[in-house]
Parts: structure tokens; C-alpha cells; sequence
């Protein structure tokens, strides 16, 4: 097994698991990803701080963003 093997949901962000922070499910691209609440108003307020973290954000609009 390696280091990548990623059994127990942890924050997307931060990597805290559901021992020391409740976790949010998001299913996004088919893929089951977590995130905890800290760190959950980044998704939805400045998106494109998680591109290299979170795959595709790059494509995701700001909440306060319209066009
Ligand atoms: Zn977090």
C-alpha cells in the first residue's frame, strides 16, 4: 500500500478528518470529496484558491460573481 491510499474522508483543504472537524460530502466530477467548515467559504466565496487542490476549479464561479 502507499501513502496515496485514501481510506478515512478528510478536508480537501487542511486534510483533518471527521476525528477532529465535522466534514462536509460534496460530490463533484463524480468524485466523493470532503471538506470541513472552515474551510467551506472558501468554496463558495474565492473558488479558485482550491485550483491544484480541488481538480477543475479553475472552472468554478464565484458566488458573488455575475454575469
Ligand atoms: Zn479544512
Amino acid at each position: 500500500m502507499t501513502s496515496t491510499d485514501t481510506t478515512k474522508p478528510a478536508c480537501l483543504v487542511c486534510q483533518q478528518d471527521s476525528s477532529a472537524v465535522p466534514l462536509i460530502t460534496l460530490t463533484y466530477q463524480d468524485t466523493t470529496l470532503h471538506i470541513c467548515p472552515q474551510h467551506l467559504p472558501i468554496l463558495i466565496h474565492d473558488p479558485r484558491k482550491l485550483v491544484g487542490i480541488l481538480p477543475g476549479a479553475e472552472n468554478l464561479s464565484e458566488a458573488d460573481h455575475h454575469d
